[in-house]
């Protein structure tokens, strides 16, 4: 089967690895490179937020984070296993979830403005080695890319077309309902921190990735 799949981010590169994996003629086509794309400036915190339907959510973090688990034992993926906590402002139960992640302990010892804290040890991303790991393990697999900007959806050619295009989406399908969410990085020395902190309701995150 030949496929193409449009974009070259974290969505892009891993669908092309399994389809490749799994015996398809794959070819990524992409306006950015990898290091170029929103993937790469993500905090690599992996735990749903805002992600619907919540009657699938927990399936797919419980795979993905067995697959990232499995990943941070391997030497140069960028992936670990990091403890930490989710701070939060108001009262509400424990995320349905809680055990595709490995489960959570609720803390109320908080302090103000936070009224509870869940602590877990998600799989954390350096998207810095990752992605090019990711990229070099698709190129492995035989997964060919070609840069460019695509107009269409056509299949012109192919059996399959795999739309990862993020939200160069909004344009391609067109889809007008995907809309950014606008997030400011900013990196400074790591005194050597062993725990993440996210803020869940103002959304403000520490993230330890090193150097
Ligand atoms: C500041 C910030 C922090 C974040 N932190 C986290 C986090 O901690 N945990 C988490 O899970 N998520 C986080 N995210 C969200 C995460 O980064 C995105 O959900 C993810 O990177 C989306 O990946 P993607 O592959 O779908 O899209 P992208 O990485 O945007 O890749 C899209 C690809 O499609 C290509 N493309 C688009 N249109 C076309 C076209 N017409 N023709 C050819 N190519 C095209 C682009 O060039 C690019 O290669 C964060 C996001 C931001 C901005």
């Amino acid at each position: 089967m030949r496929i193409t799949v449009i974009g070259g981010g974290i969505i892009g590169l891993s669908c092309a690895l399994r389809l490749a994996e799994r015996g398809a003629r794959v070819t990524v086509r992409t306006a950015a490179a990898p290091q170029d794309t929103t993937s790469m400036v993500a905090g690599g915190l992996v735990y749903p937020r805002h992600c619907e339907p919540e009657n699938r959510t927990g399936r797919w973090t419980a795979v993905s984070v067995a697959e990232f688990r499995r990943l941070a034992a391997e030497p140069g993926t960028g992936v670990r296993s990091v403890p930490g906590r989710l701070l939060r402002r108001e009262h509400r139960p424990v995320p349905d979830w809680a055990d595709a992640v490995g489960g959570m302990i609720r803390r109320t010892d908080v302090g103000e403005p936070w009224v509870d804290a869940l602590e877990f040890s998600p799989p954390l991303i350096d998207t810095a080695v990752y992605l090019p790991w990711l990229a070099a393990r698709a190129e492995a697999a035989g997964v060919r890319t070609e840069y460019g900007h695509v107009e269409s959806l056509d299949t012109d050619g192919v059996d399959l077309v795999v739309n990862a295009a993020g939200l160069g989406a909004r344009e391609l399908v067109p889809d007008e309902t995907v809309v950014p969410a606008r997030g400011q990085v900013v990196h400074v020395a790591d005194p050597g921190l062993g725990e993440w902190i996210v803020d869940e309701d103002d959304f403000t995150y520490v993230l330890p990735h090193g150097e």
